[in-house]
Order: structure tokens, then sequence, then C-alpha cells
């Protein structure tokens, strides 16, 4: 009789291309898979309604998977500190495997779960699977993490790529007495069991199927004019694959492998490169994660640590809403508002005006998108935020979005704004792209004024950075 291998699912909701369960397969044919939903995560005030609906449907997909590869996923609900060792004692598992994580509340967690799986003298066997290189791997000449993208970059798209690991099959589960005596587990809650409503579509639907699927799509068109497209939030020039590599639905080897194929068979080119930079940028930000843990809390540069927000909020309710009168951040903030995610470019726009133009502190609007985004990921989005507030690493130059030229650059036929202002409808394009709507058209539309004047509060802004680089010594970033 085989070894039970009880495998800890986390950030990694699929049978495909999965390092560790891979290697609990090479070991042994008993695995069985857990998630624990745990209250220390699901608890928290910045949850995101769309995201427990992804979660919790990225389950149900990975409980099919698992039957059909002959074995099955249980479901605890417990802090894993306790419900891990605890299953794993109960159900007289040889090991247990899981895949390593970046986040500082999750690798605190995991060693308080080995040193009681070891107490319990369970073994354990850790791999890195949601990355395609481990933080210790790319470092600097020196041996020192990297804090700026572009030698990262450099780095890291030299290294060799592993090859997608194979999928899970030919596994047996548990007998029905070992069933019987799992301890803590429950049957798989809906979100709105865990207290969570989400009533509109998502715009990837949960599971590994239909990742695989928005890969295929995307490498069969949009890829090949990702360089210019991926820049216009009303085109779909992108892959939309943000959730699933979040929660680790698609694995990460198989989506290089995909843009390896398509080199291969029709050259290299910028768009591969550019989109490839992309996947280098989300490993970047949870590299940064895992070596630098307090940027999770701050401000990574000290200008702006102790940085003087005056964090109105009236100005603040406004953002949030979309409703401060500049089309270009309403529209986007009502997209997010509407569909839990928000194009790129936008989320730039948006977080350079909370922060430049609202003089609001980053992290109220960092809360905020994690709130909201259903591809909410704490290492992206403080890496989004800190580089929109000059605040984080790789700072230069310091950065302040014009709304109206980054509208005219980026949406010049005012056809994203159209579409999430609908109010606005009728409005001249250059109007929705200056911003300057007539006061007639904005009483017939119920349209606010702009809550502050760009060119008055960037000014604002850049004194008070000018002030606070004397106070705290610190050079660079402008
Ligand atoms: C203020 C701000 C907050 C952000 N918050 C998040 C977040 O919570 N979760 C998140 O996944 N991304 C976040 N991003 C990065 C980026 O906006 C999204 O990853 C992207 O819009 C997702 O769309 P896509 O899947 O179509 O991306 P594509 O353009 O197709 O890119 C492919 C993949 O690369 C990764 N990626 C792309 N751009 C970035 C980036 N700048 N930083 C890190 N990874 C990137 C994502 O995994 C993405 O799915 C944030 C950016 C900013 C400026």
């Amino acid at each position: 009789m085989s070894d039970l291998i009880l495998f800890w699912h986390r950030r990694d909701l699929r049978i495909s291309d999965n390092l560790g369960l891979a290697a609990a397969r090479a070991r042994s044919r008993k695995i069985v898979g857990v998630f624990c939903l745990d209250p220390l995560i699901l608890d928290r005030d910045d949850v995101a309604p769309a995201r427990v609906k992804y979660l919790i449907g990225s389950l149900q997909s990975l409980q099919k998977r698992y039957a059909e590869a002959g074995s099955e996923l249980l479901i605890i609900q417990a802090d894993p500190k306790e419900g891990i060792p605890k299953l794993a004692r109960s159900l007289n598992a040889a090991a247990v495997f899981f895949n390593q994580d970046v986040e500082p509340y999750g690798r605190d967690r995991d060693q308080s779960v080995v040193a009681a799986l070891n107490h319990l003298g369970i073994e354990v066997q850790t791999f890195w699977d949601q990355l395609l290189h481990s933080p210790e791997e790319i470092k600097s000449g020196s041996g020192t993490p990297y804090t700026v993208y572009s030698p990262f970059w450099k780095n890291w798209s030299l290294q060799k790529k592993k090859d997608p690991a194979p999928d899970l099959a030919g596994v047996e589960g548990l007998t029905d007495s070992e069933r019987e005596q799992a301890e803590g587990t429950i049957e798989l809650p809906t979100e709105k069991e865990l207290g969570y409503v989400w009533d509109q579509p998502l715009l990837l639907d949960p599971g590994e199927k239909a990742a695989q699927e928005r890969l295929e799509e995307f490498c069969a068109s949009a890829i090949y004019s990702y360089q210019e497209q991926r820049n216009f939030p009303a085109q779909s020039g992108t892959s939309l694959l943000s959730a699933a590599l979040k929660f680790g639905v698609i694995g990460v080897r198989k989506v290089w492998a995909a843009t390896v194929e398509i080199a291969e068979n029709r050259g290299e080119s910028d768009d591969i490169r550019v989109w490839r930079q992309e996947l280098a940028w989300r490993e970047f930000y949870q590299h940064a994660m895992y070596h630098f843990p307090e940027l999770a809390d701050g401000a990574y540069r000290k200008v702006l640590k102790d940085f003087p927000w005056e964090n109105n909020e009236k100005y603040f309710q406004a953002w949030c809403e979309g409703k401060t009168g500049y089309p270009i951040i309403d529209a986007a903030m009502r997209q997010m508002n509407s569909t839990a995610w928000m194009h790129n470019r936008c989320r730039m726009i948006v977080a350079s005006f909370l922060t430049k133009d609202l003089l609001v502190d980053y992290r109220l609007g960092e809360k905020y998108f994690m709130q909201r985004l259903y591809d909410g990921d704490l290492s992206a989005n403080n890496g989004g935020w800190q580089w929109s507030t000059s605040s984080g690493m790789d700072p230069k130059p310091l950065r302040i979005f014009n709304p109206a030229s980054q509208a005219k650059k980026f949406d010049a036929d005012a056809e994203y704004i159209r579409e999430w202002l609908p109010e606005l409808r009728s409005v001249e394009t250059q109007d929705l792209i200056s911003g300057k709507i007539s006061a007639a058209e904005r009483d017939r539309a119920g349209y606010p004024k702009p809550i502050i004047d760009h060119a008055v509060q960037q000014r604002v802004f850049k004194e008070r950075y000018a002030a606070q680089k004397a106070t705290t010594g610190e050079s660079g970033g402008d």
C-alpha cells in the first residue's frame, strides 16, 4: 500500500503544471489534496467579494479535477496552524507537501505549520511553484536582491526556465474508513455562505479550463499587437490572466512555454518580449515582497515614509465612487467597481491622481483596490501603488500623470470614458478628454465639477516632496 501524501493547495489551484504536486505523485500513488479556508485571511477587511467568488469557483473546479484523476480535494475551515496538522494526523499521512509563498503572513503561517507537523513526526516537503525563478535564484553580482527592475529583468530573462510539470493522473484517494476519520473536513461553502456577494459575471471564469482557453485565445491573437494595444483601455489588448496567475489556476511554466512556442513558430518579437516583461514585473514584485517584507506596511523610500498626506475624506470617497469630475479617473474607478478589474494604464492614472492630486496616502488606495479587485494580490498591488506614488523601489522619475494628457494619448476617441460614464455619452470627445465640460452639460448629466485643480495640486505635491527630501536628506527620485 502506498504512503498517503497530503497536498496542501494555497495559490496553486490546479493539478496541471504544479511542481509540488508532481513531486508528490513521483513519490506516491496515494495523493489527497486539501484547501484550508483560513479565517485569518477571509475575515480581513480588505477582501473583495469577486475574489472570493473566483476562489470558490476555482476550488469547485479543482475538486472535479481531483475526481477525474482518481482522488479528492478536502476542504477545511480553520486556522491552518491547527487545521492542517490535525487533518494530517487523523489521516495518518506520511507527509505533507506544499508550494511556498512570498507574503509575510503566509511565510509566518508556514513556519508554524511545519513546526507543528515536525512535532507530530510528519515529514514536510516544500517547493517553489508560483514563480519561474524563486527569490533566492535571482540576485545581483554581489549576491544581494535587486531593487531596480531593469537589471532584474536582464538577469531573469537570461536564466533557463523549467518545462511545465506533468498533470496529476492515476492516483488513489481515501478509503471510506479513512474519510470517516478525517478531522475537520467540510463541504465546500459558496461565497455567499462565507458572507461575500458578487452577482456580476467575472471577466474570466474560474478554473483551469477557462484559464487555459484564455491563454490560447490570447496567444492566437492579442499577443501579436501587445506592445502597442496593451496601453489602450478601450481595447481587449491584454491577456486578462491576472486572477488565474494570482490563484495559480494556471501554471506559470505553461504560460512561459506558450510564449516560447509562438517565438519558435513565428519568430521572437517585441510584442512577446514586452508581455514577458510583464510576467517579470510580477516576479520582481514578489521577490521584493519576499526580501523586503516591510514593503507591506509602508513606503520603501524615506522621503515618502512620513509624507504630510491630507487624507481628505470627501476627496477619497469621490475617488472611490468615480465622482471626481475628471472623466478618465471616474471611468476607471467605475470599471473597477462594476467588473472587479481595471486596465493597467488606468490603475496607474488613478493611483497617481489619488496620491499626487488628492494628496491621499497611497495605503488607502491600495486597500480600496484589494477590497474590489478579483485579481487583488499583495505583491503586485503594493508594487503598483508604490511605483505610482514614487515611494517604492525604482522611483525615477517622479511620476505625476496629467489625467487629460493620459486620456488624450490612450483614449483619444473617449471610447473608454463613454463606456463607463454613459451619462456623458453625448459630450464632445475633446471635452471628455480635457475634462473641460460645460456647466450646462454637467447639470444635464448630473456629473460633478472637478473636485480639485490638477495644476495647483501637482505644485503642492512637488513642494511637499522637495521639503521632505530636504528633511530626510534622501537623494534621487526626480
Ligand atoms: C496601482 C496598481 C495596482 C495593481 N494591482 C494589481 C493586483 O492587485 N494584482 C495584479 O495581478 N496586478 C496588479 N497590477 C498590475 C497590472 O495592472 C495587472 O496585473 C494587469 O492589469 C492585469 O491584466 P492582464 O492579466 O490582462 O495583464 P497582461 O498585460 O496580460 O500581463 C500578463 C500578466 O503579467 C502580470 N503583470 C502585468 N503587469 C504587471 C505589473 N505592473 N505588476 C505585476 N504584475 C504584472 C499579471 O500577472 C498579468 O496577468 C497593479 C498595477 C498598478 C499600477
